[in-house]
């Protein structure tokens, strides 16, 4: 039921309950037995891990091939507001969103000699006039190519910030822990160009508060630590870690200074803390983002410049920086979530509320009318709640059975309509998941509530 002019036209409806959102038609390939996750496993030859296990069970992620998901309807709403929330934090230090072509000539990436220093990582094909591309892992390349065909960049327009949010494709060695470790995965990737070493320092550091800010903004505790720089090159890194004993990375805390670093970089010295020399403790953690200062490398070799306040051409100073888009939902539900009972930072909830009506053919039956006229009041009410409130309609379902579900879910706001609310005045029974915390409260109370 699509109608022109309703604000709610852009809901999944079921014409009987007219433009309620409900979970019978959800999307959802769910509920693979443990068998089947295990026989997963076995094809893919490793043993999976806690989000991966529940964003199958549930159906949020279907497998495809070794290392390439099926981001099913959950999963794209949950990454839809991680990409809302990321570029919030980006525009606001003057980020540009851009969009570049995952195919990438070859031509490119020898320029700059990672056509072979990438090795089996990059994922290479000829078109049908044989000439080489490879998948975009990384548009280092690409972006400075970009800017440098634009020879009029004025030093006025520094700095410089290019970013997108898009597909990258890396042959891993051992793709694994679904979202985790990809082949094909969601990076949002961040390139500047400064006039300075100074400027550009400044702008590294602003790119690395914004990181910050996004993370305590989903409620993920992340340590930025100094990090290698890899095959990507440059002079100075940091990755942002999120602490969690399935992590592939070790990194080092000093308590002492507060000094950080990826173990790989302290391979040389013995456990003591190189800057205070006090003792360093260690942990596991998943790398969610990282970040380089590249100074001139890339900009060199592509002559990317910009003209100087006398009118003289001067190469730019860069960096960039990564997010593991896909990585850093998987990571907040590893993180976040119970063995058997998925949780999400708040801001990426797929649906905010579930609102859960009695059983048919039971004494309390009535009261899923009450339901359906809590649902309207919520979403009229509360216009951010649109298209956040999702019905469970399965009614042939005991209520029990139904709140388990979304337990498993994790919808911060569950609402059930049993007995009490055929009381007068009418009572919901509203659990907040995260907290645990339940209250019985009047339609209107849950209103005030949510
Ligand atoms: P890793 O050490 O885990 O292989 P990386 O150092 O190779 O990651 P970068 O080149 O720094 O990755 O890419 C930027 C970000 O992209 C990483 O911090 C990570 O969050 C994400 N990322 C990298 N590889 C993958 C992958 N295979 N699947 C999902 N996300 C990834
Ligand atoms: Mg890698
Ligand atoms: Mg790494
Ligand atoms: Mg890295």
């Amino acid at each position: 039921q699509l109608s022109g002019s309703s604000p709610h036209r852009f809901y999944h409806c079921d014409p009987e309950r007219g433009k309620r959102l409900v979970l019978s038609r959800m999307f959802q390939p769910q509920n693979l037995r443990e068998d089947q996750v295990l026989s997963l496993e076995d094809t893919s030859g490793d043993l999976t891990c806690k989000s991966q296990r529940l964003m199958l069970q549930v159906g949020l992620i279907h497998p495809a091939s070794p290392g390439c998901y099926h981001l099913l309807p959950y999963t794209v709403r949950a990454m839809e507001k991680l990409e809302r929330v990321i570029d919030q934090e980006m525009r606001a230090i003057g980020g540009q969103k851009v969009n570049m072509p995952s195919l990438s000539p070859g031509e490119l990436w020898r320029a700059t000699n990672r056509w072979d220093l990438m090795g089996k990582e990059l994922l290479r094909l000829r078109d049908r006039h044989g000439k080489e591309y490879c998948l975009g892992p990384t548009h280092e390349e690409a972006v400075t190519a970009l800017v440098a065909s634009q020879k009029t960049v004025s030093y006025k327009q520094l700095p410089l910030l290019l970013y997108q949010v898009t597909r990258k494709f890396r042959d891993e060695p051992r793709p694994r822990f679904g979202l985790l470790r990809g082949r094909e995965f969601y990076m949002k990737d961040m390139y500047s160009f400064d006039s300075s070493p100074e400027a550009a320092r400044h702008t590294y550091g602003l790119v690395c508060e914004a990181y910050g800010s996004l993370f305590r903004r989903l409620g993920l505790r992340c340590i930025r630590v100094q990090a290698d720089v890899g095959s990507i090159g440059g002079t100075a890194s940091h990755e942002f870690q999120l602490p969690a004993d399935i992590g592939e990375d070790r990194f080092a805390v000093c308590s002492g200074c507060g000094f950080s670093a990826n173990t790989e970089t302290l391979r040389w010295l013995q456990t003591d803390c190189p800057s205070c020399r006090g003792p360093l403790t260690e942990a596991r953690g998943i790398e969610v983002g990282h970040t380089f200062y590249l100074g001139t490398k890339y900009s060199s070799i592509f002559n990317a410049q910009f003209t100087d306040a006398q009118g003289k051409p001067c190469l730019a100073e860069m960096g960039c920086y990564g997010l593991g888009v896909t990585r850093i939902l998987a990571a907040a539900i590893e993180v976040l979530s119970t063995e058997d009972c998925l949780r999400w930072p708040g801001l990426l909830a797929p649906y905010q509320v579930c609102l859960i009506p009695p059983k048919k053919g039971s004494k309390e039956e009535v009261a899923a009318e009450l339901m359906d006229h809590l649902y309207d009041l919520i979403t009229e009410a509360l216009p951010q709640l649109r298209g956040e409130v999702l019905l469970d309609d399965r009614t042939h379902r005991t209520i029990g059975n139904r709140l388990k579900d979304a337990n498993k879910f994790g919808y911060p706001f569950v609402i059930i309509a049993g007995k009490r609310a055929l009381e007068d005045p009418a009572h919901f029974e509203v659990w907040s998941q995260n907290t645990g915390e339940v209250v019985f409260l009047t339609r209107e109370g849950v209103t005030e509530f949510l």
